[in-house]
C-alpha cells in the first residue's frame, strides 16, 4: 500500500469513485486526525449515498467486508463525515481529519435465534457480539468487523501515520458522543491507538491484551473475582462473543450482558 497524489494505491484498492461532496484543501498541517466510522450499511448503498451530490456527506475512504479499500475524496481535501463534532478544544472536525468508513451495520435487535439491523439485514449469532458502548450503560448486539477490515485499516492508517503525520486516531462516537456510536465496541479501537501512536499515557507496559474473544467451552461460569468461587450469572454457551477488558493469572476480565472474571483458556482469541 503506497500514497501517490493524496491517493491510496495497492493490491487491496479499487478504482477511486470521486465524490464532489468536499469544501476545499485542507490547511497547513492537517489533516492531522483519523476519525473512524461505520457505515450502518451496505457498501453500494454507502457508496451511492456518500457520492450523491444531493446528501451532504462524505468520507474519504470506504473499507468493504472483504478488506478492499475504495477512495472518494483525496487525503489533501476536506470531506463531510464527522457532522457537529469537538474533539481537545477543536470544533467541526472535518476541517482537522480524514474519514474512514468501514463496512458494518452497527447496534442490531434479536428476534429468536436471529439479529437484524435497521435495515432489516439477518445475522448469525457468529456475526455478532453483545457489549456495552463506552458511551452507554447497558449491552447492546453489535455487528463484528472482518479480520480483512482491521488488518486493512491497520495498514491504511499506519501509512496515513508516516505520510500525512497523523497525530490522533478516534472514533466518531469520541467526537460526537451524544449522537453517535460507530464504530462501537466491536471494533478495538484502543488497541490501534496503542499499536499505531502508542505513547506515554498508557503506562502498563504489559502484554498486548486481546479485545474480543470467544467462548470454546461448552459452558462457561462467570466469577465476580479472577478465581474459582461465587459465580455472579448464568454459564456462558459456546460460542458467545465477548469484550476482554482485563488479564489476571490466566483469568479474562469479560463484558457481555454483565461484567465478571472468565478462566482464559476457554476463550478463543
Ligand atoms: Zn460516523
Amino acid at each position: 500500500m503506497e500514497l501517490k497524489d493524496n491517493q491510496v494505491k495497492g493490491k487491496n484498492v479499487n478504482p477511486p469513485v470521486w465524490s464532489k461532496n468536499t469544501s476545499g484543501k485542507f490547511g497547513d498541517k492537517l489533516p492531522d486526525t483519523i476519525v473512524l466510522h461505520y457505515t450502518a450499511g451496505p457498501f453500494k448503498a454507502s457508496l451511492y449515498t456518500l457520492t450523491n451530490p444531493r446528501v451532504k456527506a462524505s468520507a474519504h475512504i470506504i473499507i468493504d467486508r472483504d478488506g478492499s479499500i475504495t477512495q472518494l475524496v483525496k487525503f489533501d481535501t476536506v470531506a463531510w463525515h464527522a457532522g457537529r463534532s469537538s474533539y481537545k478544544g477543536r470544533t467541526g472536525l472535518n476541517k482537522y481529519s480524514i474519514g474512514i468508513e468501514m463496512v458494518n451495520s452497527g447496534y442490531l435487535s434479536k428476534s429468536g435465534n436471529v439479529y437484524r439491523s435497521q435495515f432489516g439485514s439477518a445475522y448469525n449469532p457468529s456475526d455478532v457480539i453483545q457489549a456495552v458502548h463506552k458511551n452507554q450503560t447497558t449491552p447492546k448486539y453489535w455487528h463484528i468487523y472482518t479480520e480483512e477490515q482491521i488488518q486493512t485499516v491497520t495498514e491504511l492508517c499506519r501509512l496515513l501515520i508516516d505520510e500525512k503525520g497523523i497525530k490522533h486516531i478516534v472514533g466518531h462516537d469520541d467526537i460526537a458522543p451524544s449522537r453517535k456510536t460507530d464504530p462501537g465496541p466491536a471494533f478495538p479501537l484502543k488497541r490501534l491507538e496503542k499499536q499505531l501512536l502508542g505513547d506515554s499515557r498508557h503506562e502498563d507496559g504489559g502484554e498486548e491484551l486481546p479485545e474480543v474473544g470467544r467462548v470454546v467451552a461448552s459452558a462457561l461460569n462467570i466469577r465476580e473475582t479472577p478465581k474459582t468461587g461465587m459465580k455472579v450469572a448464568q454459564a456462558l454457551k459456546k460460542g458467545t462473543k465477548v469484550k476482554i477488558l482485563d488479564e489476571v493469572n490466566g483469568w479474562y476480565k469479560i463484558s457481555t450482558e454483565i461484567e465478571g472474571w472468565v478462566f482464559g483458556k476457554f476463550v478463543e482469541t
